[in-house]
């Protein structure tokens, strides 16, 4: 079958690779030049790993980035909200802090050596037919006719209501400025933890360790530091300059100042945003969404790229060697609605906690999350969630 595939990023590239290893002609169009990661480093869960060992890709993924046994979070006075380890899930489980660059080289490389064409400078603003579905470009050409067309544009996508009419997409009013930086000492890569601090709501800061920059790789090991910030803040915050954020950093965490030795400007910093999308249907015709296309994320429990390696492994399964209908993308989006469902619904209900300005939830999650974690169902339940293993029950989360 010639399957068409919209966005070259996580679910665009692993989904091209699963299809052509079944043995599809798979051609995938980026609107970038170059085929190219845009973004923070990220976690990759027992659920992701499990997906890219299905891929044949897990000792790639384990190579480049940095093993993370723990997930810690605090108070700058040293309260502690949140400490899991994946141990605690399963013995010998663990998640990996990766480059983003990292990964998605991993992807590249097993896309092509599959036979999948990558188009890049192709900015697609539309669906051309259902039956036989291609992509409507910029410059107002189109791509010709194949069986199955894969939207995998990502949480901003300009396709999913093609499928989708009634989509919600709502943008959360937190994002986080984030930037890779050196870890000079190697001391944040050996403690092997997502590490995080929370001010009340309007302050979290995280430090990821995400090993080597594959375009760097003499460098030393790296991570991934975030700073939670309002999109319509981001100019003041730019204007003031490095050295206001600096003093914010050592403020609420000393050590983690120290990530700043060899950066000289704010320049270093990207800011990314996020939405909440929610659809009803993922397929239409010929044409499926997959990804932050059809069920993007807040980044607040790290999930969003394992659940685009789990949708294309379950698209690679369902549709196999054979030729898709509406059967196949029907026990596609049955097999991953209740797994993206509760990530949908549990990053809507927690990210406020993290990212607003509530005192009353800021207040209560400092007073009860500790120890609430050290209940037994509790933790047994958490740690389902940090590992990708969280579903939804189905009776519940239909709005999700
Ligand atoms: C700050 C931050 C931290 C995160 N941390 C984690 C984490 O720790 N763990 C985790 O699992 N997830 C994390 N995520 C989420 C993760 O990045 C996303 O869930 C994941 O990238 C989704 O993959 P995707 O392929 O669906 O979309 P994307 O990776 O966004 O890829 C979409 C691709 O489509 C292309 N495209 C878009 N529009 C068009 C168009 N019109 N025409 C052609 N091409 C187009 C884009 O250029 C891009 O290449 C984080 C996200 C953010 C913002």
């Amino acid at each position: 079958m010639r399957i068409a595939i919209a966005g070259c990023g996580i679910a665009g590239l692993a989904t091209a690779a699963g299809l052509a290893r079944a043995g599809h002609d798979v051609t995938v169009y980026e609107r970038f030049a170059e085929a190219r990661p845009l973004g923070a480093g990220l976690l990759l869960q027992p659920s992701g790993l499990n997906a890219l060992r299905q891929l044949g890709l897990e000792p790639e993924a384990l190579e480049a980035g940095a093993r993370i046994e723990r997930l810690h979070g605090r108070t700058p006075p040293g309260r502690r909200v949140m400490d899991l380890r994946y141990a605690e899930a399963k013995a010998g489980e663990y998640g990996v802090g990766i480059h983003r660059a990292s990964l998605f080289g991993v992807l590249h490389t097993a896309a092509i050596k599959a036979g999948v064409r990558i188009e890049t400078g192709a900015e697609i603003n539309g669906i051309t037919g259902a039956e036989h579905p291609g992509f409507r470009l910029a410059d107002g050409s189109e791509t010709p006719p194949a069986d199955l067309a894969v939207i995998a544009d990502g949480a901003h996508s300009a396709l999913r209501r093609a499928v989708c009419p009634t989509a919600r997409d709502k943008l959360y009013p937190w994002g986080a400025v984030w930037a890779v930086l050196e870890d000079p000492n190697g001391r944040w890569t050996k403690a092997a933890e997502l590490a995080q601090v929370y001010h009340r709501c309007e302050v979290m800061i995280g430090i990821l360790p995400v090993g080597r920059d594959p375009l760097h790789a003499d460098r030393p090991a790296s991570v991934s530091l975030f700073w939670s910030l309002r999109p319509g803040e981001e100019p003041d915050w730019r204007s003031e300059g490095l050295t206001p954020f600096r003093e914010r950093l050592e403020t609420y965490w000393p050590e983690s100042a120290e990530l700043l030795a060899g950066v000289t400007g704010l320049s270093a910093f990207s800011l990314a945003t996020y939405r909440d999308v929610r659809c009803s249907r993922w397929h239409r015709g010929n044409v499926v969404l997959v990804g932050d296309a059809a069920h993007g994320t807040s980044p607040q429990l790290g999930q969003g790229a394992n659940l685009a390696l789990g949708d294309a492994v379950a698209l690679t399964e369902a549709l196999g060697p054979g030729r898709v209908s509406h059967a196949v993308l029907s026990r596609f989006e049955t097999k991953r609605r209740p797994t993206t469902r509760f990530y949908n619904w549990a990053s809507w209900a927690l990210t406020p906690l993290f990212q607003s300005r509530s005192g009353f939830l800021a207040f209560w999650r400092d007073l009860l999350f500790g120890p609430l974690s050290r209940l037994p169902l509790v933790r047994n339940i958490m740690a389902a969630t940090l590992t990708g293993r969280g579903a939804m029950p189905p009776w519940g989360g239909h709005r999700f």
